[in-house]
């Protein structure tokens, strides 16, 4: 992956950080940025700080430093998320559908799924990745109310994977704008190297805010980048959209840790969801293994609903994150994470007032005909190696 990790040189890591400055110096391009939630705990690694420094505000400043036009969190779309995915949980669940729902924000998961385990195609959310649901708002909804041409937006995103690069054009679903939701992805050591080439010092920049409207976001969007995080987040909401109530305590202990599988119950007003955690490739297997096992003695599945992460510790210790993550390591930028969340006014994906607004003004209601068209894919068996 690295030369950094390469003994003779021989492989190197691909550079995407002049296709960015191109773009921001190209005077047609109106360029927006999004930040994945597991960046924000780790970029102050490459600039001297300790492991799970939030530096939110410092990475915001530095993008606009840049000349970058309008920067956004992808944390605002990790609720956007939660919304989708929480509606289409409690459907299946009321409705009947295929249980257990399996989380699909993770594209080396996808792919892997559709490589190896085909057979668990219905059981996979439909909704998209938050940053890809981030692109396609980013070109239509933000678009049109900034009066700017889709075209004329360069929708980048700063991500901790390096799966993510592939994402972007996995499926003719990732163009649901008309155009390429999401034009270029830079990782976190992508974004530290050109911070630094640039001469900008980011230790000490001020924190500033993301731009309006797609720029807010709960606490629940922020624990994304951590294992458990999206199951905590939807849970949160789950709840909500059964009871009409909020939880008294959002913190959701059963599906925190660092377990490579984590089993629990959540008690939803009487209803018992079994719930189920893994990440790390060989958890998820034994997790898949259990569903297929289940199926042919026709017994009742073993879960309701399920999160998987291929990296260990979930995208806190990503593919594109600055090196030397240990276990230590992840533990403290996942700390960051939790710790980010609670000094959070807004826990919970469902009181965002931008994702209110957003449903109110654009989307109507979740799962809706829009919503389907532009922040919703699907799967399909693929071959293991293309020709
Ligand atoms: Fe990427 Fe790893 Fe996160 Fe999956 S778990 S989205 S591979 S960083």
């Amino acid at each position: 992956q690295c030369s950094a990790h390469c003994p003779v040189g021989a492989i190197y890591e691909k550079d995407e950080t002049r296709t960015l400055m191109r773009a921001i110096r190209d005077p047609e391009k109106h360029v927006a940025v999004q930040i994945a939630p597991a960046v924000r705990v780790a970029i102050g690694e490459a600039f001297g700080m300790a492991p799970g420094t939030i530096s939110t505000g410092k990475i915001y400043a530095a993008l606009r430093m840049m000349g970058v036009d309008a920067v956004f969190d992808t944390n605002f779309s990790a609720d956007l998320t939660i919304m989708e995915e929480g509606t289409e949980l409690v459907k299946r669940l009321t409705e009947g559908g295929t249980l257990p729902q399996i989380t699909s924000c993770c594209p080396a998961w996808t792919d892997y799924m559709e490589k190896y385990f085909p057979d668990m195609i219905p059981h996979f959310s439909t909704a998209k990745s938050p940053m890809m649901m981030q692109g396609a708002i980013t070109k239509t909804y933000y678009a049109d109310r900034a009066g700017i041409k889709p075209e004329n937006i360069f929708s980048a995103a700063i991500m901790p994977c390096t799966a993510k690069k592939f994402e972007i054009t996995r499926c003719e679903k990732m163009y649901s704008s008309g155009q390429q939701d999401v034009d270029l992805v830079l990782t976190t050591r992508e974004l530290a190297r050109l911070i630094k080439a640039l001469g900008i010092d980011f230790n000490s920049l001020p924190d500033e805010a993301a731009d309006s409207p797609i720029g807010r976001y709960s606490g629940a969007g922020t624990i994304f980048g951590n294992t458990g995080g999206v199951m905590e987040a939807a849970i949160r909401t789950a709840y909500n959209l059964v009871t009409g109530k909020e939880l008294e305590d959002v913190k959701v202990n059963a599906v925190r840790g660092m377990e490579g599988v984590r089993r629990g119950e959540v008690d939803i007003d009487g209803t018992k969801v079994r719930v189920a955690v893994a990440h790390g490739m060989a958890n998820v297997r034994d997790v898949m293994r259990e569903i297929q096992d289940a199926r042919e003695k026709g017994k009742e599945p073993p879960y309701h609903f399920i999160e998987v992460m291929a990296c260990r510790g979930g995208c806190i210790a990503g593919g594109g994150q600055p090196y030397n993550t240990t276990d230590d390591v992840r533990e403290k930028r996942i700390a960051g994470m939790y710790a980010d969340d609670e000094k959070s006014v807004i826990r919970c994906s469902h009181q965002n007032p931008e994702i209110k607004q957003i449903y109110k003004e654009f989307l109507g209601k979740p799962l809706s005909k829009k919503a389907h068209e532009l922040l919703h894919t699907n799967y399909t068996p693929r071959p293991l190696y293309r020709k």
